[in-house]
């Protein structure tokens, strides 16, 4: 499933409710530094066009759209970077961000602005300081071991826990931390990010990073790869349950 505007929605969100989307990906495939064997975007491709949105149409569609809803009555609980990839990936992101602070403020005070990060790109200060405006940083960490976050989340590139750890620091506790569970195969491997060592693993991370809060979900649509499964409510419950009882506010999406 693409995005085909940079502005879209607004969305019924299940993590943020009433939800105005932004693309600053190619409206017409994927760009991503990921491959998530979940992703519902699909795979990559290599017709992947390295074209972002750019930031002055950007601005004109979000204003465009936010005038209409702000004459409707009709508000979003969040304008939200997300769309067919990884948003902090372009290289006017920091810029973007204070023109969404900019029209939010103008025309929906009362929306949150939340991002949808990978958290590749958080070596990057500019991309730091971006984050820290927002109010709803959502950064994702699908296991603590690095073997099994390379069979999720197929990185493009070399990735490493233990930096991406030590980067969501510099979020200082203001990070919203996201997790997806699911079990199934890949690939000839078994998947399964909700063992008991990766349980512990994942737990051992949230205490390093101490993030202000966890959203975990589980898979919701169709996956690009076949033989995945989605875990019961009650289950993501009792993970939630484990991170609660270590004091920090953890959300499960419905
Ligand atoms: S990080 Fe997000 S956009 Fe990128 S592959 Fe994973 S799910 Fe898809």
């Amino acid at each position: 499933m693409l995005f085909n505007e940079p502005v879209f929605g607004p969305i019924h969100s299940r993590r943020l409710g009433i939800s105005l989307g932004i693309n600053l990906l190619p409206t017409e495939s994927k760009l991503c530094n990921f491959d998530c064997i979940y992703c519902e975007c699909g795979w990559n491709t290599k017709a992947e066009k390295k074209k972002f949105n750019l930031r002055n149409e950007i601005k004109k569609h979000l204003e465009s759209r936010l005038k209409i809803m702000k004459s409707e009555n009709k508000y979003p609980d969040s304008i939200t970077f997300s769309g067919n990839g990884e948003p902090t990936m372009h290289p006017e992101f920091a810029e973007i961000i204070d023109d969404t602070i900019m029209l939010r403020n103008k025309y929906a005070p009362a929306a949150k602005i939340s991002v949808l990060s990978n958290a590749t790109m958080i070596a990057n200060a500019n991309v730091v300081a971006a984050l820290l405006k927002v109010d709803n940083a959502i950064l994702k960490l699908d296991s603590g071991i690095d073997e099994t976050a390379r069979l999720i989340n197929k990185p493009q590139f070399s990735y490493s826990i233990d930096k991406i750890i030590e980067y969501m620091q510099n979020l200082k506790k203001q990070m919203i931390l996201q997790t997806m569970f699911l079990r199934g195969t890949y690939d000839g491997k078994d998947v399964d990010n909700t063992t008991e060592t990766e349980i512990n693993a994942w737990l051992d991370a949230i205490k390093r990073i101490e993030p202000r809060e966890i959203m975990i979900y589980t898979i919701d649509r169709k996956t690009p790869a076949d033989n995945l499964q989605k875990l019961s409510f009650a289950e993501l419950d009792k993970i939630a349950e484990q991170v609660r009882k270590l004091g920090y506010k953890a959300q499960v999406a419905k």
